[in-house]
């Protein structure tokens, strides 16, 4: 991979986990729990809930990728950014433009 991709794929990552970051800091109200005391009625506590239950299924996943975004990026300076973390090969331009923090090819994904 040249200097030139591993620009682009660094400056994406670092994009990346400030958005992931920002997404964590922001919903981190919604995802506390649901007060036992609020205002609202049986319904729209329990529609409440499931969209809390929602929101820290995003957060788990978000942080999930964040870690992955943290380790392209360590790969990045390991300059072992684009290889297959299983076979070694290289992973597609295309898989990385999609997401820049993979680290398998398609065939071990
Ligand atoms: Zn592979």
């Amino acid at each position: 991979m040249n200097s030139e991709d591993i620009e682009k794929y660094s400056a994406k990552l670092s994009k990346l986990s400030l958005e992931i970051e920002d997404y964590l800091k922001k919903s981190e109200d919604s995802a506390s729990a649901v007060e036992p005391d609020n205002a609202l009625g049986r319904l729209s506590r329990m529609e409440a809930m499931q969209d809390q239950q929602m929101v820290l299924e995003l957060r788990r996943r978000k942080k999930r990728q964040l870690l992955d975004v943290e380790n392209a990026i360590k790969r990045i300076e390991q300059e072992s950014f684009g290889s297959c973390m299983f076979c070694g090969q290289s992973i597609s331009p295309d898989r990385l433009d999609a997401f820049p923090e993979v680290q398998t090819c398609v065939n071990c994904a």
